[in-house]
């Protein structure tokens, strides 16, 4: 039989990654879908990491001054190399990150779509033309690529936060310097082999406009530490961003952080139940709850109550879970045991803080070494204990509620703000919830679910989700900097706000 460890070297010498970095390495990676080790990785030092950002400064001194849509024709060919390489790129997501062949697919599509985006918007960084009060004057603003980025990413969207990044970096003049997840790197190096497939059929673009740093949190946070890079670009847990966050403003680089979420969805009394239903199974059971954007709380009408949650209670009790490279389960593996840890350390806690668990116990897939549970909803008395925090599993704390104004208070009470949801076809209770005194959120939705975020809009959280943007929209802006300029084109010098000052 075919182990995932000779699967994985297949597709990535099909990718043509460099073999010297993934194997023979004192760093182990493991799939989850099986446990099994899948490669053992070469990682990088403090001083391979000097060495990297050094070059990629040289590469953003010649890429700065290459026209923007000409960097987008790099794009262009990334995005085409990427339609080439999505069966082979979505199954390696699938081998390291354990998410079924449908959602490792959608993963790549995402990087298909993000490079479309950006190459549009690499003939649209466009700045304003500003009224200036001053005669034969004209003023306006320039943006400019800004230098190195560099991007840290989590396991559980192993390609497309680097593709959201780099996608946007790239059109905008910057070369980029990853650090993906520990727990995904083989991922990593296969789309650096894409892009540098891109590259090659670009021709003259300068060499190190992208690399990848193999190694945990201390190589990211030599990259953090490094003034050498402009910004960084951190995906990952509130824990990691109260590190990283701190030590770039120290040095004053820019960030942009998307942190955890603790996202809500609100059932209210007009909401159609079976939509409800669908949206919140997808929502909070997909991926196994490892999103940043699963719904984990969930408050429903006590006039409702009883017609939607023991439905919900039956779909969680059915839901298929198992291998999913070998089944069609709809529920694949945790990420590691210490995820399976936490969720019951979460669950324990949800019991003595008087909540009713259904769910929650390992799934034995013919293997200690890897990690299933069947998905937890909790029924709880109120919003207290584990409920406040995120925990990466799939636990939905299922609560009641009577009083429209009280559930808006409860649902921004958490610190995270990243996603929400509202079911509702009330008007007053669907903009109110859209409104400055609804959700407090950075996404918020109407009668769908909390994730599944598509790449036209800006993505990225409020509160302890760390306030980034990234992807669509003018998330562009986060990796330019901005030049007013005001050009006096009269034979006189007037000074603004009337000052005088002859001499
Ligand atoms: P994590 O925080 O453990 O690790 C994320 C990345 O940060 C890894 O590459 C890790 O090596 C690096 N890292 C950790 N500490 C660091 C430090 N001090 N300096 C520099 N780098 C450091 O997260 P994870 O377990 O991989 O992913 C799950 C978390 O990510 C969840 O909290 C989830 O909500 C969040 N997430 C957020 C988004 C978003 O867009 N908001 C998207 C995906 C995941």
């Amino acid at each position: 039989m075919t182990t995932l460890a000779a699967k994985a070297t297949d597709i990535l010498a099909r990718l043509g990654a460099d073999p010297a970095r993934h194997t023979g390495g004192s760093m182990a990676s493991f799939s989850p879908v099986t446990g099994e080790q899948v490669a053992a990785l070469v990682p990088d030092t403090a001083d391979t990491t000097d060495a990297a950002i050094a070059r990629a400064g040289a590469a953003f001194l010649a890429w700065r001054l290459v026209p923007a849509p000409r960097r987008g024709e790099l794009v262009r060919l990334l995005g085409e190399e990427l339609r080439a390489a999505k069966a082979d790129l979505g199954a390696l997501v699938s081998i390291e990150a354990g998410k079924s062949p449908s959602e490792g697919a959608g993963e790549v599509q995402e990087m298909i779509d993000i490079c479309d985006f950006a190459v549009g918007l690499s003939r649209q960084l466009y700045g304003l033309t500003i009224a200036t009060e001053r005669p034969g004057h004209r003023m306006m603003e320039t943006w400019h690529p800004l230098g190195v980025v560099g991007v840290i990413s989590a396991f559980n969207f192993p390609v497309a936060v680097w593709s959201w990044n780099t996608a946007l970096a790239l059109v905008c003049g910057n070369p980029v310097v990853w650090k993906p997840s520990e727990k995904t790197p083989l991922t990593a190096l296969a789309c650096q082999a894409v892009l540098d497939k891109a590259l090659a059929r670009f021709g003259d673009a300068p060499a190190d406009l992208s690399q990848v740093l193999i190694g945990g949190a201390d190589v990211g946070a030599a990259l953090v530490a490094h003034k050498g890079v402009a910004l960084i670009s951190a995906t990952g847990s509130t824990r990691m961003g109260r590190q990283v966050g701190p030590a770039v403003a120290a040095r004053f680089g820019r960030t942009i952080l998307e942190l955890g979420g603790n996202n809500a969805g609100i059932v209210c009394p007009s909401a159609d139940l079976d939509m409800a239903l669908r949206a919140i199974a997808f929502g909070a059971m997909g991926t196994a709850g490892q999103r940043c954007t699963t719904m984990r709380r969930l408050f429903v009408h006590d006039s409702v109550y009883d017609a939607l949650v023991p439905r919900l209670i039956k779909a969680y009790g059915s839901v298929s879970v198992g291998n999913p490279l070998e089944t069609q389960a709809l529920v694949g593996p945790l990420v590691d045991g210490a995820a399976f840890d936490a969720m019951q350390v979460a669950l324990e806690a949800a019991r003595a803080a008087g909540g009713t668990v259904h769910g929650g116990e390992r799934v034995s897939v013919g293997t200690d070494a890897a990690f299933y549970a069947r998905p937890a909803l909790v029924e709880m008395p109120d919003q207290l204990g584990p409920v406040l925090e995120e925990t990466f599993a799939p636990i939905l704390y299922v609560m009641k509620f009577s009083d429209f104004e009280g559930v808006l208070h409860k649902h921004n009470e958490v610190g995270a703000g990243l996603s929400s949801s509202i079911f509702t076809t009330d008007l007053r209770e669907m903009e109110t919830f859209l409104s400055a005194a609804g959700s407090d959120c950075g996404i918020a939705n109407v009668n769908i679910g909390t994730s599944g975020a598509e790449i036209g809009g800006a993505f990225g959280g409020e509160k302890e989700t760390g306030g980034g943007r990234e992807s669509g929209s003018d998330a562009w802006k986060g990796y330019m900097r901005r030049a007013t300029n005001t050009i006096n084109y009269s034979r006189a010098l007037p000074l603004a706000q009337g000052v005088v000052f002859d001499i």
